[in-house]
């Protein structure tokens, strides 16, 4: 059997970035520089680094960015007249509210509430429905991240079986749109599927969206299988450690110093047997802030009827 091709996610990211860059640098030429603005409530670590990663690229693609820094006790209407500004502002062409939100805060109603000329993470209805009857518009980054590297390394996903296992609003559910708008025959499994090995054994594309540790084992893979882990699980036991990296030397010195690794839905295991995978790190989620980079540019376009 041929080695897998590992789908570098961050290789992939520079691509986009730089083609993000110069889209940017023409339309800076042009008088317009499109514009991201972030709303970060409270301050919780890993939400404060992601957005802190989201401004930092902005900067170094020639984007303009702003972020909002309300405290944790911020109010649902206090947060909605934020909003209500930014969609008024002609210099902000993409909204990004990082989520998760304090529990008291209405989440639904706040997503709902910015333009979906704006909504660059796509969770819109508006975007949402746009994507289920394949019109164009702003899609959800980490699965439009999925396609545009499927895209550009040139796996065909028409006529293939695909499953998700997954049903996010996030993840699942628009990855297994963009699939079937992509002429491929999408399987979506979750956590009611009875028997899925069945169904992910069948897969000649098998994307999973779970959130547990090495979850798909190589048992129940298809050799020659493309396999797309979007998973970010952190393991903080040697025991783990051991199963999913036994003869890796660099993971267990990562474990020793810092106290956990971070594994994929996919055991590694089951990797040896694709025909293409995505590593954990540097694979999936790579992608989604180049895609996030790419969907402001494309919404300050699309706002200016290009
Ligand atoms: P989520 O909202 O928790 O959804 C998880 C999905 O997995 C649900 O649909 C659930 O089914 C299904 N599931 C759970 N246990 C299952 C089981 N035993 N068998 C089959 N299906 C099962 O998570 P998410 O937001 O979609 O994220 C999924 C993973 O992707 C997480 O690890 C997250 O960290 C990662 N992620 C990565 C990126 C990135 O940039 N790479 C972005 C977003 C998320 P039910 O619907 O039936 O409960």
């Amino acid at each position: 059997m041929q080695m897998p091709l590992v789908l570098d996610g961050v290789a992939i990211a520079a691509e986009i970035k730089a083609e993000v860059a110069i889209e940017a640098g023409e339309m800076i030429a042009r008088g317009v520089r499109p514009g991201l603005a972030v709303i970060l409530v409270g301050s919780v670590a890993a939400s404060e680094m992601y957005v802190r990663s989201k401004v930092k690229t902005c900067g170094e693609l020639g984007l303009f960015s702003e972020m909002l820094t309300p405290p944790e006790s911020v109010t649902t209407d206090e947060l909605l007249r934020m909003v209500a500004e930014l969609n008024a502002r002609a210099e902000i062409d993409g909204i990004l509210i990082q989520l998760p939100l304090p529990a008291h805060v209405d989440t639904k109603r706040l997503l709902e509430a910015v333009s979906p000329e704006k909504d660059v993470d796509g969770f819109h209805p508006v975007n949402v429905g746009r994507l289920q009857s394949g019109q164009p518009g702003l899609q959800p980054c980490t699965p439009a991240g999925v396609m545009e590297m499927l895209r550009r390394r040139e796996i065909a996903v028409a006529g293939a079986n695909a499953v998700v296992i997954g049903r996010s609003e996030i993840v699942g559910k628009p990855m297994a749109m963009l699939l079937l708008n992509a002429s491929a025959t999408v399987t979506v499994c979750h956590s009611r599927t009875r028997d899925l090995a069945r169904f992910t054994r069948e897969a000649d594309v098998l994307v999973a969206a779970i959130g547990r540790p090495g979850f798909v084992t190589a048992e129940m893979v298809r050799p020659g299988a493309v396999l797309i882990d979007v998973g970010i699980n952190r393991v903080t036991d040697a025991a783990s450690v051991q199963r999913f990296f036994p003869h890796d030397a660099g993971r267990a010195a990562a474990f020793q110093k810092r106290g956990s690794v971070v594994v994929g839905d996919i055991d590694p295991a089951a990797f040896a047997l694709s025909s293409a995978y995505t590593p954990v790190p540097g694979g999936v989620g790579a992608l989604t802030i180049a895609m996030l980079m790419s969907n402001t540019v494309k919404a300050a376009k699309l706002r200016r009827g290009a």
